[in-house]
C-alpha cells in the first residue's frame, strides 16, 4: 500500500498533522486508541492551551527553534478550533485552559478532523521494520497478527517521549532518527516529583501550601505537595524541568504571606500562646509541627525579639534542600531533550539531511512548563509539519 505520508504516533502532535497534510495519509499507533496521554491529561479535563503560551515557556538547547511553529499556529488559533467543534471550556489559574466536560472531546475533535482531511488511522499496528529509498521510505507493519508492506514520501515521527512506559511511550522517536543520522539530546524525566531517599517527609505526606521553589536558573510561585517519597504539586514540578542531580533547591514557604508583621500584630494582642501554635494560624499545623524540629521555634509568641522573628522568617523563606533524585519516566509528565533542533528546519519541521522525513511534537527537544504548554507545542509542531507537507 502507497501513502503520500505516513505518520508514527497517534497523539496529540500526529493526530494535528493528519488534520493539516493533505491526502493518503496514514496514522499508525501501537496503543489500542489514539490519543491516551490526551485522555488522561489534565485530570481527566485537558489542560488543551495556555492563553500566555510563548517561546519563553520552552525549554530547549536551541530556545529561538519553537518560535516559528509557535507564531504560525497559536493558542489562540487552537481555542478557536475548539470553539469551532463546540466543546465548552474555562480558565482554572495562571491561564490554563480545559475543557468543562471531558478530556475526550479533545480527542474526538481531532478524530473528526482527521476523517475530514481523509486521513486512515490503524491502532494496535508495530513497526516492525522501517528503510529508506530514493524516493521515499518502505514501512513493514504488524497489524492484528497480519504483516503489511507500506510506503511512503513523507514519514513523520510523532511517538512522543519516554514518559509513562505504562502507557504505552517507547524511545521509537529517537531510535528512528538516530538511525537517520539526526543528532539526540541527552533525554530526562521532567514535570516530576522529586525525591528524597531517606523518606523524611513520610509524616507530610499530603499537606499542601502555595510556595515559591527557585534554583539558580528559575522560580516558580505555585502550589507545594508533600509526598511520601518527597516533593510535588506544580511548583516541584516545573522546577524539576530546570534541576539536576545534586542540586540544592531553596523553598519559600511564605512567598506571599506577610508573616513578620502578621506575628508582630498577634504578638501586641497577647502571644501568650505558643508560638508554633501562632504559627500553625498561617502555615498547615503538620508542617510547623515538622519544622519546629529542625527551626528553632521555642516559648511563646510574646517571649520572641524583632530580631527571632527576622530569623524565623528568614528561615521560612529560604528552607535549603538537596533532593535524591526523581520519580524518573514512571510518573513524569514529559521528557526533556530529544531529536536536536539542529537537524530540524524550525519552519517545517523537515529533517535537515533526509527530505521527506519529519519529526514533531514531544519526541522533539522542546520542552514546555506544566499548564497547557506541552499540548500546545504539539498543535503548533503538528500543525507546522502538517501545512509544509500539504504544500510541497
Ligand atoms: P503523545 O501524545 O505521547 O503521543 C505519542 C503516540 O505515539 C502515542 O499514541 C503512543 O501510543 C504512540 N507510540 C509511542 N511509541 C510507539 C511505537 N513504538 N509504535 C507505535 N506507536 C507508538 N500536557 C499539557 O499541555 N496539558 C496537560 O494537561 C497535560 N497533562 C498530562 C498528564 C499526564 C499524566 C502526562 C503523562 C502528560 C501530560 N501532558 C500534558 C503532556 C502531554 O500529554 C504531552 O506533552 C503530549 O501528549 C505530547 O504529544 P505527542 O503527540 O508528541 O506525544
Amino acid at each position: 500500500m502507497t501513502y503520500d505520508t505516513i505518520i508514527l504516533g497517534a497523539g496529540a502532535a500526529g493526530m494535528m498533522c493528519a488534520a493539516h497534510c493533505g491526502v493518503r495519509v496514514l496514522v499508525i499507533d501501537h496503543a489500542k486508541a489514539a490519543g491516551e496521554k490526551i485522555r488522561i491529561s489534565g485530570g481527566g479535563r485537558c489542560n488543551f492551551t495556555n492563553t500566555y503560551a510563548g517561546p519563553g515557556n520552552f525549554l530547549s538547547q536551541n530556545p529561538h527553534f519553537c518560535k516559528s511553529a509557535l507564531a504560525r499556529y497559536t493558542q489562540w488559533d487552537f481555542i478557536d478550533l475548539v470553539g469551532r467543534h463546540g466543546i465548552a471550556w474555562h480558565e482554572k489559574t495562571l491561564g490554563q485552559l480545559f475543557c468543562d466536560g471531558s478530556s475526550k472531546q479533545i480527542i474526538q475533535m481531532l478524530l473528526d478532523e482527521m476523517g475530514r482531511a481523509g486521513a486512515e488511522l490503524w491502532v494496535r499496528t508495530e513497526v516492525k521494520d522501517l528503510r529508506k529509498t530514493d524516493s521515499g521510505f518502505i514501512l513493514d507493519v504488524e497489524r492484528e497478527g497480519q504483516r503489511h508492506g507500506l510506503s511512503c514520501t513523507n514519514l513523520v515521527l510523532a511517538t512522543g517521549g519516554k514518559s509513562i512506559p505504562k502507557m504505552g511511550a517507547t524511545g521509537m522517536a529517537y531510535d528512528i532518527a538516530r538511525q537517520f543520522g539526526l543528532g539526540i539530546t541527552e533525554t530526562r524525566a521532567a514535570l516530576v516529583p522529586l525525591t528524597f531517599s531517606d523518606g523524611r517527609f513520610k509524616e507530610l505526606a499530603g499537606v499542601s501550601l502555595p510556595a515559591r521553589l527557585s534554583n539558580d536558573r528559575t522560580s516558580f510561585d505555585e502550589a507545594l505537595l508533600f509526598t511520601h517519597r518527597g516533593l510535588s504539586g506544580p511548583s516541584v514540578l516545573q522546577l524539576s524541568s530546570y534541576w539536576r542531580e545534586g542540586e540544592t533547591v531553596r523553598v519559600n514557604l511564605i512567598p506571599d504571606l506577610p508573616l513578620f508583621d502578621l506575628l508582630r500584630d498577634q504578638r501586641q494582642s497577647g502571644g501568650r500562646k505558643a508560638l508554633t501554635t501562632e504559627l500553625a494560624r498561617h502555615l498547615p499545623g503538620r508542617l510547623v509541627e515538622y519544622l519546629s524540629h529542625h527551626i528553632p521555634m521555642p516559648g511563646n509568641l510574646a517571649d520572641q525579639s524583632d530580631a527571632a522573628l527576622s530569623d524565623l522568617i528568614a528561615a521560612l523563606s529560604n528552607w535549603q534542600l538537596t533532593p535524591s533524585g526523581t520519580e524518573g519516566y514512571r510518573t513524569a509528565e514529559v521528557t526533556l531533550g530529544g531529536i536536536d533542533t539542529d537537524s530540524l528546519s524550525s519552519k517545517t519541521m523537515e529533517a535537515r539531511d533526509v527530505p521527506g522525513l519529519y519529526a514533531i511534537g514531544e519526541a522533539v527537544d522542546v520542552t514546555g512548563w506544566l499548564g497547557g504548554y506541552n499540548f500546545q507545542w504539539a498543535w503548533s509542531s503538528g500543525h507546522a509539519a502538517g501545512a509544509a507537507i500539504a504544500t510541497c
